[in-house]
């Protein structure tokens, strides 16, 4: 079984540290005695990092902050110094955007240029851990069943996202592109992907950003009342997510991409699990919509359901390969369930939703 060598005695840099996902991943290195240094937009803003010094308060680590923007040439230099490991989280999650172009695909890319040319500039970096995403793989559940055995693995590229469509895995794309690019381009530093599907589970601050947590919101609005999609994601629980992180950093061998899921579930299969919680009470859906009628009113209700995206993604199955970060990071998985139950419980104790 591969096994983590943790060696404290260097600070490390995690980008995006306000993040859903990066807060676990600081938590999980702080409560192993690392000294975290976190870029951050607003380092001085107490809603944003306080809850990130609280835990580092209450562990055997440490949080310093620093300035810093993806879109900022050189900003990551001043928190990256001294550092060993690098983990990329920041980038934008969000699918509700204006320009694609601006809003998703210039953050992700020159963002990631931006932090691996620091890394290039920065002599004790030794690895750098990138936050990719199996969008980066797959752009429609169709294409998964194209993909050779009928699943996604770590050899297939999303090759049908665009500005127009799906933008978001475009965005995560050409980020991990540009990635293995400057990578191949030097040997100071060794490059490990990982590749999560949906993540659920419980945040750590009090206002998530991420689009992780609009399905639920829209389920507690009752917005799938009349019948929700007949939609799959591979999901995890967030706190895999994170451990997966920290496999990819300090397993010495570690390498490449590394799709990390737990099971396949359906939006329908999601509301159950809520359903066993809670009824009736959020007018969580009880049926299936039919395609054609998702087909016919989603460009209308939403403008990211678009009838391409609807043909090519409501009613057919998502299937992938998570058999690599099994075999080569150890990975094994909190059950899903429990997580979107942890997930909804913390949003109405956080009053995200009614
Ligand atoms: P999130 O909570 O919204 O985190 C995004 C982070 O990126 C935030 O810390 C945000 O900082 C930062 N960021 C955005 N634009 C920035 C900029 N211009 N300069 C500096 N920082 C910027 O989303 P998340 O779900 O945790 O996503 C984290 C990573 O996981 C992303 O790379 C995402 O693509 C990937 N991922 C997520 C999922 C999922 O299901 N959630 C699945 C696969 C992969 P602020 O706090 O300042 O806004």
């Amino acid at each position: 079984m591969p096994t983590p060598t943790y060696n404290t005695s260097s600070p490390v840099m995690v980008t995006g540290a306000t993040g859903y996902a990066a807060g676990w991943i600081v938590k999980s290195l702080l409560e192993k005695g690392f000294t975290v240094h976190a870029p951050v937009r607003s380092p001085n803003d107490p809603a944003k990092v306080g809850y990130l010094q609280d835990i580092a308060d209450q562990s055997d680590g440490a949080i310093k902050f620093f300035k810093a923007d993806l879109l900022d040439e050189g900003s990551y230099d001043e928190a990256m110094k001294d550092c060993s490991v690098v983990f990329h989280t920041a980038s934008p999650f969000i699918s509700n955007v204006k320009d694609p172009q601006k809003d998703l695909v210039d953050p992700a890319v020159l963002g990631t240029k931006n932090v691996l040319n620091s890394a290039n500039r920065t002599d004790t970096v030794k690895r750098v851990v990138l936050t990719s995403s199996c969008a980066a793989i797959y752009g429609d559940s169709f294409d998964t069943l194209q993909a050779p055995n009928g699943r996604i693995d770590e050899s297939v590229w999303n090759t049908s996202s665009s500005l127009t469509h799906v933008p978001y895995s475009y965005s995560k794309t050409l980020a991990e592109q540009s990635a293995w690019k400057i990578a191949e381009t030097q040997n100071q530093w060794k490059l490990v992907v990982v590749n999560p599907a949906l993540i659920v589970g419980p945040a750590l601050g009090d206002k998530p950003t991420s689009d992780s947590f609009t399905l639920l919101i829209e389920f507690a609005k009752g917005s799938l009342k009349a019948g929700a999609p007949h939609l799959e994601f591979g999901a995890a629980d967030v706190r895999d997510i994170a451990e997966a992180h920290l496999r990819a950093a300090f397993i010495e061998e570690a390498e490449g991409r590394n799709i990390v899921f737990n099971k396949t579930i359906s939006v329908m299969e999601m509301a159950d699990v809520l359903k066993t919680k809670w009824g009736s009470e959020y007018g969580l859906p009880s049926r299936q919509m039919p395609k054609f009628l998702l087909w016919l009113l989603g460009p209308m209700v939403n403008s990211a359901f678009t009838r391409k995206w609807v043909s090519r993604n409501v009613g057919h199955n998502w299937r992938g390969d998570n058999s690599k970060a099994i075999r080569e990071l150890g990975m094994t998985y909190r059950p899903v369930e429990d997580a979107l139950i942890e997930m909804f419980e913390y949003m109405r104790e956080k009053k995200l939703v009614d």
